[in-house]
């Protein structure tokens, strides 16, 4: 075949397609919206920012996912040109008008001449041809259930989980005390990280009560397979056994509260700091599908959290991701059936930046295969090599969850690149690292 067909115009489908095209290869894009619609998408527009507008950091000397700009940058990413042409004042952050960028990413497909767009949704893995799957973590229900069968049912993930955050300043520290189970931790800080608060018998049964009688959010047509090992809704766990959050996140071993020394607490709910300023904290393990309402009404139950006050309320979100390391191989194709690649948070990347990159991997990748060539992934010591690296082999397959960009995928620096100086010199020496590395894999495609 000479053509090839990418599902998705999102942020990995919209790069991947560019990259693809500009390499001369003719390419297909497939997209469902605006006639299908994911619950997050409000157009039909391509590389549409279903949330947050921002790139985050654009230091490309000390971040990992500036330097991920950067290289996008080196590699001619449509995604970035974009946003550079669309960024918006915002400190040291990439923030854009979603409107005017996502207007422009799709004006620049539509003229190019080597890319024809095939509107519709697809709902079922392709057999023949070339295909780049990037259908993003609103991957449709259809074209979900027929990963799933092609892959295997531990294969497909559904869930990211968000447990609610409390504004600090509202907990009773009357009622709670700052303290880390057993008092783990080098520094007082560490040692004292965690706020808690205790329940008595009593306390304990009623708010297992609540939370078994509390209104659910329904889950979207769907989403309904399968929640991550691990991370499963307190209701669903209270449901499994009114003592299951006692021996698990509720659990009081290792603790004493100094407000009743001589009295040994039933349950503990754990909140741990969220933000380095100390203003946030997160309720530990209290993932829910609980209607915000009755999150507020349940969640005031605990003692110490009576009149809190919340900064953001608990959620389970879909999330459609592959278990990469098990189903890729190194140049993003499903090794079963290596005419089929994926790029984009299908892959178990997280966030705009990172999928944009995987899917301007996997495009580069695809053209040079269909000109009879083979594009290996850029080195590890580079933002976008230890990305793909992580996803396709570097993480441990049974917890496999999704990531964004951070230095700790980097290989260690040697000692001459400041591989033993302070923190800030380190980072430095990262991204100086990636820098060569990374022009010299675009110079030898050159
Ligand atoms: P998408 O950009 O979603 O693109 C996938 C495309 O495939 C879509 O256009 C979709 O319509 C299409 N599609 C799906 N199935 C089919 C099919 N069967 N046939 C044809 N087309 C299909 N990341 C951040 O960095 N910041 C945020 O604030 C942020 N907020 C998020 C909020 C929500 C609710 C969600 C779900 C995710 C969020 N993300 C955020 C994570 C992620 O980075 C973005 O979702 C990002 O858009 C992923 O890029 P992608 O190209 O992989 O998927």
């Amino acid at each position: 075949t000479d053509t090839l067909h990418i599902i998705g115009a999102g942020l990995a489908g919209s790069e991947a397609a560019w990259q693809a095209a500009q390499a001369g290869v003719p390419v297909v894009l497939h997209e469902m919206r605006p006639k299908v619609g994911t619950f997050a998408h409000r157009t039909g527009d391509c590389a549409e920012m279903v949330c947050s507008n921002s790139f985050r950091s654009d230091d490309d000397e000390r971040n990992a996912v500036g330097l991920l700009h950067w290289e996008m940058r080196a590699a001619g990413g449509l995604i970035m040109q974009m946003a550079d042409r669309h960024a918006l004042p915002a400190g040291g952050a990439l923030a854009v008008d979603r409107e005017a960028f996502s207007a422009a990413v799709t004006e620049a497909l539509r003229a190019h001449p080597l890319i024809s767009f095939a509107p519709g949704e697809i709902c079922e893995l392709p057999g023949e041809g070339r295909w780049i799957i990037a259908t993003g973590p609103l991957t449709s229900g259809a074209l979900a259930t027929s990963i799933r069968a092609a892959t295997g049912a531990e294969s497909l993930a559904f869930f990211d989980a968000i447990a609610p955050i409390v504004h600090a300043e509202t907990i009773n520290m009357d009622i709670a005390w700052r303290q880390s189970r057993y008092d783990k931790g080098e520094t007082e800080e560490d040692q004292k990280a965690y706020i808690n608060c205790p329940m008595d018998r009593g306390q304990y049964e009623a708010f297992i009560d609540a939370l078994l009688s509390a209104e659910k959010t329904e889950f979207h047509e769907g989403e309904t397979a399968g929640y991550f090992d691990g991370c499963l809704p307190i209701e669903v766990m209270a449901e499994r056994g009114r003592e299951t959050l006692r021996h698990g996140p509720m659990k009081p071993v290792g603790l004493t509260n100094p407000h009743d020394p001589a009295t040994k607490s039933y349950a503990v709910v754990q909140l741990r700091r969220d933000n380095a300023l100390g203003t946030l904290y997160n309720i530990v393990g209290f993932q829910t599908k609980m209607k915000y309402g009755a999150q507020t009404a349940v969640f005031r139950m605990i003692p110490g959290l009576e009149n809190a006050s919340f900064a953001r309320l608990g959620g389970i979100h879909r999330n459609t991701f592959l278990n990469s390391p098990t189903l890729l191989d190194a140049q993003m194709r499903l090794r079963s059936r290596p005419n089929l690649r994926f790029a984009g948070q299908v892959t178990g990347v997280e966030g705009y930046v990172e999928s944009a990159a995987m899917g301007l991997l996997a495009g580069r990748m695809a053209a040079a295969e269909m000109k009879g060539q083979t594009l290996p992934p850029p080195g590890f010591e580079t933002a976008m090599g230890a990305l793909v690296n992580h996803i396709t082999g570097g993480a441990e397959a049974k917890s496999f969850q999704p990531m964004n960009v951070n230095f700790g995928l980097f290989p260690p620096l040697e000692a001459a690149r400041g591989g033993r100086k302070g923190r800030k010199d380190r980072y430095k020496g990262y991204t100086d690292r990636a820098k060569e590395v990374f022009s010299a894999w675009l110079a030898a495609q050159a």
